[in-house]
């Protein structure tokens, strides 16, 4: 079997990609939804891997994995590998988690991030009662929930004096914001964090989006304040989303010093770039999104480091739409027993499950997502339902 074309087409915001083969098989991928602008990183791999056999999934990662790079820049060859693997599949009539050694759970637990956006919720302790109730009455059950917030939010521009930098009222996402914090807004932080914690009640897991912004000192005192609350984990206080390091030597000044798990990771590309956070023990928990790590067989590499080293497991992905979903499903079936949740990929548009086949609305139930056996990564576009979304450009997507 042979690759003989690579495409890529952006809709609603997300480039989903297409592999076809000489023998009639197609894989799919997708990217996380605002990053449109990665369309010709796809399109630039294609002639790196037409020709290859699909099957050989390393083979072919392989040729294309010197072109990523940490977030945003890996992916494209991550998306790449997941549609490979997609193939893989196909080819045998079997799932992907068959390829990936066989699954050790029939449901995977996935947690829900919960936008400020969504309700219009502003950063306060009566807002954050008002998030933690929103997120408990959604579809799915959810029994985990994550908050951004702190320097991974608008708190830093809506409490006054929150830090001690400029405020960019303008600013560009990602977050530009780092600094000492101030006393009051280190209380008022606590205060919105216990009032949704107290909401949640023990039942209900909550994990905390946090940065990165903090200086370790404050990381350190956030995460000890919090330990009462018996949080799920605070991520990315000092470095990740969108920061082009791990610096884990600063994570080591917080981690072994407090009860709270301490997280990072999402914006990593590939397992070398994990070897010093696992092996020093900077961090509790590791967070790789598949589609930015390097695709699915890298980040169960990375799990299955990280549970040698007691460290647990929760990958990112909640821009990743439903190719990226049913790949989180593939991969999360196969993970060692370090696995918590992975995150669900809340950022798509309902008209998804329209113009795919694979899932049946909305997959969640009492948090968990049962493993479909269907062959590949378990989902088909259909091409007749989904050709009204694409742009005029990208009009031969599905020829
Ligand atoms: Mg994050």
């Amino acid at each position: 079997m042979k690759i003989i074309d690579v495409k890529c087409a952006v809709i609603a915001s997300a480039p989903v990609i297409r592999i076809t083969t000489d023998e009639g098989i197609t894989g799919w991928g997708q990217i996380e939804t605002p990053k449109p602008y990665l369309q010709p990183i796809v399109l630039q791999l294609k002639s790196w891997i037409v020709g290859q056999d699909p099957r050989d999934v390393e083979r072919v990662m392989k040729r294309i994995r010197v072109r990523g790079g940490f977030k945003p820049w890996g992916a494209a060859v991550s998306a790449i590998e997941m549609a490979l693997w997609d193939i893989a599949g196909k080819a045998l009539g079997v799932p992907v988690y068959r390829l990936l050694g066989g699954k050790v759970r029939d449901k995977v637990r996935t947690y829900r991030t919960l936008y400020q956006a969504e309700l219009g919720a502003l950063h306060t302790p009566e807002d954050y009662v008002k998030w933690a109730e929103y997120g408990m009455a959604l579809e799915g059950g959810f029994t985990m929930f994550k908050l951004p917030t702190a320097f991974h939010s608008a708190m830093v521009r809506d409490f006054p004096d929150f830090h001690y930098g400029e405020v960019q009222h303008e600013a560009p996402f990602p977050y530009p914001h780092k600094g000492l914090m101030s006393e009051n807004g280190f209380n008022h932080l606590v205060d919105c964090v216990v009032a949704a914690k107290e909401t949640l009640g023990s039942n209900y897991g909550l994990a905390l989006d946090a940065g990165p912004g903090f200086l370790p000192h404050d990381a350190l005192r956030f995460a000890k304040a919090l330990e009462p609350l018996h949080l799920l984990w605070i991520e990315d206080m000092i470095t990740g989303d969108y920061v082009p390091f791990v610096n884990p030597d600063l994570y080591r000044e917080v981690t072994p010093y407090t009860t709270t798990p301490i997280h990072t990771g999402e914006q990593i590309y590939l397992r070398q770039n994990y070897k010093a956070l696992i092996e020093t023990h900077a961090v509790d928990i590791v967070g790789p999104d598949p589609c930015d790590v390097g695709g699915i067989a890298e980040l169960k590499w990375i799990a299955e480091y990280a549970d040698l080293h007691g460290i647990a497991m929760a990958p990112h992905g909640t821009a990743n739409g439903i190719f990226g979903l049913a790949a989180l499903i593939q991969v999360g079936a196969t993970l060692p027993d370090n696995l918590i949740a992975f995150e669900y990929p809340a950022r798509f548009e309902p008209f998804w499950y329209e113009i795919t086949e694979g899932f049946d609305g909305m997959p969640v139930k009492d948090g968990l997502i049962e493993v479909p056996d269907r062959p590949g990564m378990g989902i088909e576009f259909i091409p007749e339902a989904a050709k009204k979304y694409l742009a005029e450009e990208d009009a031969d997507f599905f020829d």
